[in-house]
């Protein structure tokens, strides 16, 4: 395989541009792209049918506008290039027309009530800033999704807006430190992890089939205790598997660089270098589709659930998260001179700051029912958001705000004045437990589940990051002496939000006590977090920055809630369906069968202690989870008869949740006991630890 020469070759990228489309033609679209301006029709039209022309060569038939719906995955209606002649042939087209708008009937699409189902239609509107790309001979053009009345659809939308908000509010910060950058870019770098499992087991748990997960499972006698998975050899077939994602990737322009065995049995991690958060938005929905598509060729089935098996790890994307200058520089690096550290300190302080006042909807951005089996469950991070700093960044950040002397580097340290002694990564990215970690020249943002689509988020990180720059950007602007106001400002502004700080174990039991001391919001579930978006700071934030109208965000916290109380009812309803079908019934043949060996070894005085025993007990739970079962069943009818969606997920939280547990719990005992062979699933061990 020549990796340079297949790499983005299926991409109508700056290289294809420039051969494929006029000079001039070509200038005006980067140009065009470069300042985020609206797309001319003359030049859409010289555009599109280029792109066709380059799609056509490579085998392409149809093209579609791919957008990103608040499903949170991707969706696409495919229209073929054909256009009929007099003579009753065809010949293939694609107008500008067609390239810059399409029309989709969305009345399907959640919405949370934006576009009433008469007025179907939406339209989307290719992102000119990443790039089209052919996928299962289609020419896919990367579209944000919008109703009539321009209220975003889709998840792309509001991202972009965010970028533009974060690049006005720093290009402010950075025109006051005398900076020749004329553009500031939040970049994303997203490392997915994911499971592979056999795919003929997979087809035999109707959990995994439904839910995505297993609703059911007794632990197998071995985990992931040993901690010999973790950077493990990669065995064969996997390797054969992760080969061919990164060749798809590879061809598509992503930059697949790391992958390696994670820290669950059969779980995996694959990660990009970073990009454009847009672009590494879109990167990553493909990569999550090519990951998925690839795994049933390799007779896989990849599990991209937050917490397919419980007792070990559920899997994240880590959103790496920074911002950068089209000059080069990295805004979160500190620099080699005493502007540039001023500058950071700046940018960094902002940070603390608008993760502390939002950490409400932080938190919220990545609330679904599958992350809150992960969040808090002692191998993610917990639900109380915090900024790991590290020791040393922290201790020049204390001895500043507090006028100490900073003793582990140098004395007094004056900002603007002094230069920052510079910190390697190592020593600052010790500490896994943290949800918002400082790694040397970016955060980590630990708390997306591995299924959601960056574009949450990265939105929330850029819109509130932008707002405080903005309340910076006023105060200095207006300040007489610059350099005292800055430091003023960034003592103050530590200290007035160091509660966020945590460099220590987030696992710990001791540090829910001490967040709640210090005030730190700890949003356990789904319910608690979503309905943040609609508190009135935060309504006022987004809409100031026309990411979010209000309208916008009660939908959202709708079509959130809403698919909360969807997904749990659907496991509900597939715990009930295992239980009477499959469950039940091995328990009553396996009972059945021991009865009988007992009566017939008892017709010549043989010994029956050891099948009384199990009938006993297994009579037992399996009356037990028969009534279980029952009282699962009663919940769910109840709250059918909930109305409203915040109430409805609250009762899905508190009512129908812990009714699946008990009954989970009988049954795993069942399973635990029955032999192998009436036991009608796949069991954890097989699943996890049987793959070749
Ligand atoms: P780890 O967190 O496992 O130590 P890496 O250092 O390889 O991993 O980084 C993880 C991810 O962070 C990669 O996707 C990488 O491209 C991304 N990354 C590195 N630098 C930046 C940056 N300045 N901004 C955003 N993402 C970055
Ligand atoms: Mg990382």
């Amino acid at each position: 395989m020549n990796v340079p020469e297949i790499f983005g070759s299926d991409v109508f990228n700056d290289k294809a541009m420039r051969e494929k489309l006029p000079k001039d033609t070509y200038k005006a679209l980067k140009k065009t792209i470069a300042e985020g301006l609206p797309l001319d029709i003359h030049l859409a039209n010289v555009v599109a049918n280029a792109m066709k022309d380059w799609a056509v060569e490579k085998g392409a038939t149809h093209y579609t506008h791919w957008f990103q719906p608040m499903t949170g995955l991707t969706a696409e209606k495919l229209d073929s290039f054909i256009s009929p002649t007099d003579d009753g042939s065809v010949i293939m087209e694609f107008s500008g027309k067609e390239l810059i708008k399409g029309e989709a009937d969305a009345s399907s699409f959640p919405s949370g009530g934006l576009r009433a189902t008469f007025e179907a239609r939406g339209y989307t509107a290719w992102d000119a800033t990443s790039y089209a790309f052919i996928k299962e001979k289609t020419l896919c053009i990367p579209t944000a999704f919008c109703s009539y009345n321009g209220e975003a659809l889709d998840k792309k939308t509001p991202l972009l807006k965010s970028m533009e908000a974060i690049n006005r509010a720093s290009m402010r910060i950075l025109k006051m430190f005398g900076s020749n950058a004329t553009r500031v870019i939040a970049n994303c770098g997203a490392e997915q992890e994911y499971f592979l499992v056999d795919r003929e087991m997979y087809s035999h748990r109707k959990d995994m089939i439904f839910t995505g997960r297993t609703l059911f499972g007794a632990t197998a006698p071995k985990g992931q205790e040993l901690e010999d998975h973790y950077f493990g050899t990669i065995k064969t077939r996997v390797a054969a598997y992760m080969r061919d994602v990164d060749e798809q990737l590879w061809r598509l322009g992503i930059y697949a660089k790391t992958k390696h065995n994670e820290v669950a049995p059969c779980q995996h991690e694959l990660a990009p270098i970073f990009d454009t958060a847009n672009v590494a938005t879109d990167h990553n929905q493909l990569t999550m589709e090519i990951m998925k598509r690839t795994a049933r060729k390799h007779g896989f089935k990849c599990l991209l659930h937050e917490k397919p098996f419980a007792g070990i790890n559920g899997s994240g994307k880590h959103n790496n998260w920074s911002l950068s200058t089209n000059t080069g520089v990295n805004l979160l690096d500190p620099g080699k001179t005493p502007a540039e550290n001023a500058q950071f300190l700046l940018f960094l302080v902002a940070v603390i700051k608008a993760v502390n006042d939002y950490q409400d909807i932080l938190r919220a951005s990545v609330a679904t029912a599958g992350n809150d089996h992960r969040l808090g469950a002692n191998e993610a991070p917990p639900a109380i958001i915090s900024i790991f700093l590290g020791d040393e960044l922290t201790g020049i950040l204390e001895a500043l705000a507090h006028g100490d002397r900073y003793e582990g580097k140098r004395m007094e340290m004056e900002i603007g004045v002094d230069v920052l002694p510079h910190f390697p990564k190592d020593t600052t990215d010790r500490n896994r437990t943290s949800p918002f970690a400082f790694t040397g020249n970016k955060f980590e943002f630990r708390m997306p589940g591995s299924r959601l689509s960056c574009g949450g988020p990265i939105t929330v990180l850029n819109t509130i990051v932008a707002a405080t720059l903005d309340k910076f950007a006023d105060e200095l602007g207006s300040a007489g002496n610059f350099r005292q106001s800055l430091e003023e400002l960034i003592k103050r502004e530590y200290k007035n939000n160091s509660r966020i700080v945590f460099n220590g174990n987030g696992y710990s039991p001791e540090w829910e006590t001490e967040a709640a001391e210090r005030g730190l919001l700890n949003l356990r579930s789904t319910p608690e977090a979503i309905p943040c978006f609609c508190h009135e700071k935060n309504v006022k934030m987004f809409s100031l920055y026309g990411v979010y109208s209000e309208t916008e965000l009660k939908s959202r916290v709708e079509i959130l809630l809403d698919e909360y109380c969807k997904t749990i009812k659907i496991e509900a309803l597939t715990m009930a369906d295992m239980a009477k079908k499959d469950i039940l019934p091995a328990a009553a043949t396996y009972i059945k069968e021991l009865s009988q060996t007992a009566q017939l070894a008892e017709t010549f005085g043989a010994e029956t202690s050891f099948e009384r025993d199990l009938v006993t007990r297994l009579s037992k739970l399996a009356a037990q989870t028969y009534e279980n079962l029952g009282v699962l069943e009663r919940e769910l009818g109840e709250c059918s008869g909930i109305q409203g969606v915040e109430a409805l997920a609250n009762a899905f939280h508190d009512r129908v949740l812990p009714a699946m547990a008990d009954l989970r719990t009988a049954a795993d005992e069942i399973e635990s006991l029955v032999g192998e062979k009436y036991w009608p699933y796949p069991t954890y061990g097989k699943m996890l630890f049987y793959v070749m």
